[in-house]
């Protein structure tokens, strides 16, 4: 078999076991597996991988470097495939991962706002946007580690700001479950509260449903709490340097 044959081989059999895990945790949770989206986060992973990946089926990708995503994206142009930006953003790069990506999950601040939306407009399309949600930060602003991720007071004003942006939709919300604060270590309790934060942006804006929560180690979490969206690398791809 050739290299190329091994990878895939390997690659679907890891898709296969996470499908599964998807499967088995929206039964879990009375949920229809349709209302969960798998996003396969190939970050420090070549474009021959998601190229692989996307002639298993997979069509939602993330990515969390601008220079790594923009080539690979540019690699893959031909491919039907829908990309998500995950990583935390510089302003100064807004313009570049514009061209890529149809979802940014880690909108945390408001003057992030106008520069993505800006560059959005420029290129034709509508970015779904998301704010990324600091659950360190809550009732403990010295536990946020600035790993990226507004703090939860933020996220009304700031939900309310891109809904006014011409060249962005809010989406949702997303976040990643906290390394410190009252929610580390438990993450079933940070996704519901992520799921509870949500369900209050919905109620002043009904069409940003999306809650992007969970990767390879809690996606079974993330699901039981209601998470739309599961954001899966290592599990898919393989264990990544430390760096990555
Ligand atoms: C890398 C990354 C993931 C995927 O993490 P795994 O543990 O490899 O599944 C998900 N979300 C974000 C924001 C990431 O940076």
């Amino acid at each position: 078999m050739t290299d190329s044959g091994a990878r895939k081989e390997q690659l679907a059999a890891n898709l296969a076991k996470v499908e599964e895990r998807i499967a088995k945790a929206c039964a879990a949770a009375g949920r229809s597996r349709g209302d969960v989206t798998l996003i396969a986060v190939t970050k420090t992973y070549p474009a021959s991988d998601v190229r692989l990946l996307s002639s298993l089926g997979v069509e939602q990708v993330g990515e969390n470097r601008d220079q790594e995503a923009g080539p690979k994206a540019a690699a893959c142009a031909d491919l039907p495939l829908t990309w998500h930006f995950i990583g935390q953003l510089q302003t100064n790069k807004a313009k570049s991962v514009a061209r890529y990506a149809s979802y940014v999950h880690s909108v945390d601040r408001a003057r992030l706002a106008a520069p993505l939306g800006a560059a959005a407009v420029r290129e034709g399309r509508e970015i779904g946007a998301l704010v990324q949600v600091a659950l360190d930060a809550e009732g403990d602003p010295a536990a946020h580690a600035g790993r990226g991720g507004a703090h939860p007071d933020e996220v009304p004003e700031l939900v309310d700001r891109i809904a006014a942006t011409e060249g962005l939709r809010l989406a949702g919300l997303m976040t990643v479950a906290p390394l410190a604060g009252r929610y580390a270590g438990d993450a079933r309790a940070a996704f519901a509260r992520l799921a509870e934060l949500a369900s209050l942006v919905r109620a002043a804006h009904p069409a940003a449903t999306m809650v992007s929560a969970g990767m390879s180690g809690d996606l079974e979490e993330a699901i039981a709490a209601g998470a739309t969206h599961v954001r899966i690398g290592s599990a898919i791809l393989g264990t990544r340097s430390p760096l990555g």
